[in-house]
């Protein structure tokens, strides 16, 4: 099996943990201290509150060692909250705010959709270039909780899901017909929603598919071949 930890700090860890126990070849582990990270091959920082969850961690001491985990080129894939820590930018957050990781070359803007809405959901059509989503509906649920947009993206970030803003939200965003709501930038994972609040597990296998070839690419490299 694969092992895919689940940063267990606070928000909603037993969610992605159950999903992840529903497919194939995954073992799914609590993380709630830095011993727990080693030995993982991908980790999820899920949804809650960044700014807590990043207490939390700092209290623990987990700051350097997920940092380093990030820098180490393991897959990490962040749900909203773990979306705002894995942005290299984040605006809407208090002074002193939260320690971010970083690494994903996005901007996001914090509770972009909690100033007006706390919490809705709205069909997406799935991202057609993710092996998983070919199988089952051409949609997925995605639900927002008090959640982020992704408000620009690097050269390096391939955009896989778009939220279209109504008349309404767009009156207050000038004018902008779209945000961005999930990117995948080459280990790394990011969606602005939730998708372990549903009961379809396509986002979890498609995490689990990029931490497989992520660890076949290693083998491939250790075995000197190249991987370009
Ligand atoms: N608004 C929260 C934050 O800024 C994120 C919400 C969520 O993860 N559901 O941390």
């Amino acid at each position: 099996d694969i092992v895919i930890g689940v940063l267990a700090l606070q928000g909603a860890f037993r969610e992605h943990i159950a999903h992840f126990s529903k497919v194939p070849g995954v073992t799914a582990l609590e993380v709630r201290k830095k011993e727990d990270l080693e030995g993982l091959d991908g980790l999820v920082i899920p949804g809650g509150e960044s700014t807590t969850m990043a207490l939390i961690a700092e209290r623990w001491g987990m700051i350097p060692e997920l940092r380093t985990f990030a820098k180490g080129g393991r897959p990490i894939w962040g749900t909203c909250a773990g979306l705002i820590f894995l942005a290299d930018k984040a605006s809407g957050q208090k002074e002193g705010g939260q320690a971010l990781l970083g690494g994903l070359d996005c901007k996001v803007q914090r509770n972009f959709f909690g100033a007006q809405i706390n919490s809705f959901e709205s069909q997406l059509p799935v991202p057609k270039q993710l092996e998983p989503f070919q199988r089952g509906p051409q949609d997925y649920r995605a639900m927002f909780i008090r959640a982020p947009a992704i408000m620009e993206t690097g050269p390096s970030v391939e955009v896989l899901s778009e939220y279209r803003l109504s008349p309404e939200e767009q009156a207050v965003t000038e004018g902008r017909e779209s945000v961005v709501v999930a990117v995948r930038s080459k280990q790394l994972l990011a969606t602005s929603f939730h998708p372990e609040l549903t009961e379809d597990s396509r986002w979890h296998e498609t995490f689990a598919e990029m931490v497989r070839r992520h660890i076949a690419g290693n083998k491939a490299t250790a075995n000197g071949r190249s991987s370009s």
